[in-house]
């Protein structure tokens, strides 16, 4: 524990609290929204927050104060490696809760794969997350949130439930994260026929802790029975039920810690052009950012779900349906994790404004880019990743070129996406080792309606 990095008002220790009371961006004006968002929900621990998932107001936790360690924290931590450095960022946050020990296990245990960055060039750089078990970025937030349960599992006599309605690449993570974690068990719901066949062998094949419920109807149907699971007082009362959804506190906090490792390794300044869905990715980024990490700047990259990137430009921010897209993890038509953009920079909208940029690319631009990615430096890269790549050369300063180095975080591996890889580039895609084994293995699943009723029979008696 690091006294020193405490904040100014805890006499007892409360660093994470709900900064947020809102429920939907969507409806109100950023502006309305400033003036009714007092940090008036009671701040709680982080290991609370982690276990409520959302504040009982509606609003997603964030921390009271960022923790701002000093030139010093930064310069030691860039000769560490990955895990310990991650022990030392995350300690900032999680004194209170764990003894530094235990987050040193965790962060070793969480982040035992490697995080390298690729160059294409001088100045552009790939920042591969896709190197953990069901490669994509995920792995890293579930990963850690994961062992963050077990702690607290260890606490009580209780089985822990985890609920989780995924559209894909979540349910893969979680999955893996959680598998064989002790005291705790996960119960998916995917829509049946709604996502890859890999994407599918990953969440159904594992068994043990790992319950894949196979529904049959959409992904807004999985979230439903879901949502209905977590406030029904039945199921409550026979069950410690808790969701890992993406927007957790436990999954934001370990994104902060790739782009930290990156930035160390380069020495001169930085920007991160981060390819965006529900923003979390970026959030963790810039919450880095504001802890004082140095030399950056932020480019939010989108497809042709662009609402962020046209406020950014200027326009009002207003939720949209969801475009269905080739990168279609980042398909979000209003991303959750707006709101705690707007928190980070104290709802103002000229000081967001004038520290993140903006831009997006449609598919043909998406796949345009996947193909001269690969004509030019012999890399497949997966859509998201593209789009990345694509507002990263519309937006670099022509007159400056070697300024800055510019890197793109490479969100999930090609292989997930290898139709429109393979499609683009002419060349296979190269299945890596780990997933061949999850391929071969039979699909394990219940196959459940969308009827509220039989979900919450099936839960009661499971
Ligand atoms: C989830 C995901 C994204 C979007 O990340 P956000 O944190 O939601 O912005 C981008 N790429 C891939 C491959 C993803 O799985």
């Amino acid at each position: 524990m690091n006294a020193s990095l405490r904040t100014s008002s805890t006499s007892s220790a409360l660093p994470i609290s709900s900064a947020l009371r809102i429920s939907s961006t969507s409806q109100t004006p950023s502006t309305e929204t400033g003036v009714s968002t007092p940090k008036s929900a009671e701040p709680v621990t982080f290991l609370e927050a982690v276990r409520r998932g959302i504040a009982p107001d509606g609003g997603l936790y964030m921390p009271v104060e960022i923790p701002k360690p000093g030139t010093e924290f930064w310069s030691s931590i860039a000769k560490q490696d990955f895990p310990e450095m991650a022990a030392r960022v995350l300690n900032l946050y999680l004194s209170d809760d764990l003894p530094f020990s235990t987050i040193q296990r965790i962060a070793e245990d969480a982040f035992s794969f490697p995080v390298p960055l690729k160059a294409l060039d001088d100045t552009t750089y790939l920042l591969e997350l896709f190197h953990g078990p069901t490669l994509a970025f995920k792995d890293f937030g579930a990963r850690f949130m994961a062992r963050v349960y077990s702690e607290m599992a260890n606490e009580t006599d209780q089985e822990l439930t985890i609920l989780v309605a995924t559209s894909g690449d979540t349910g893969g993570a979680v999955a893996s994260g959680f598998y064989c974690t002790p005291g705790v068990k996960v119960i998916l719901l995917y829509p049946s026929g709604g996502v890859s066949p890999l994407q599918e062998k990953q969440m159904t094949t594992l068994g043990e802790n790992i319950t894949a419920l196979e529904v049959d109807g959409v992904f807004d149907d999985c979230q439903r029975l879901v949502k209905m699971a977590l406030t029904d007082l039945d199921i409550q009362q026979s069950k410690a039920l808790s969701s890992a959804n993406s927007i957790n506190i436990a999954r934001l906090l370990p994104q902060m810690l790739y782009y930290i490792h990156a930035n160390a390794q380069i020495p001169g300044p930085v920007t991160f052009c981060v390819p965006s869905g529900n923003f979390g990715n970026l959030t963790a980024g810039l919450l880095a950012k504001e802890m004082g990490m140095p030399k950056t700047e932020w480019v939010a990259a989108t497809n042709s779900n662009h609402v962020v990137p046209d406020y950014l430009n200027g326009a009002e921010y207003k939720g949209r349906a969801t475009i269905p897209t080739i990168s279609n993890a980042m398909d979000v038509g209003n991303p959750s994790n707006f709101e705690r953009l707007q928190a980070l920079y104290g709802w103002s909208d000229a000081k967001l404004r004038s520290t993140l940029k903006g831009g997006w690319a449609d598919d043909e631009q998406t796949r345009d880019t996947i193909q001269q990615v690969y004509e030019k430096y012999g890399e497949q890269i997966c859509p998201h990743t593209a789009t990345g790549i694509f507002v990263s050369e519309q937006l670099r300063d022509r007159n400056h070129p070697n300024e800055r180095t510019w890197v793109i975080p490479a969100t999930a591996h090609p292989v997930k996406f290898s139709d429109i890889v393979e499609e683009a580039t002419g060349q296979n895609v190269q299945l890596p080792e780990r997933v061949k084994e999850c391929l071969q293995k039979e699909k394990n699943t219940i196959k459940i309606s969308t009827d509220e009723m039989e979900f919450k029979e099936w839960l009661l008696s499971h």
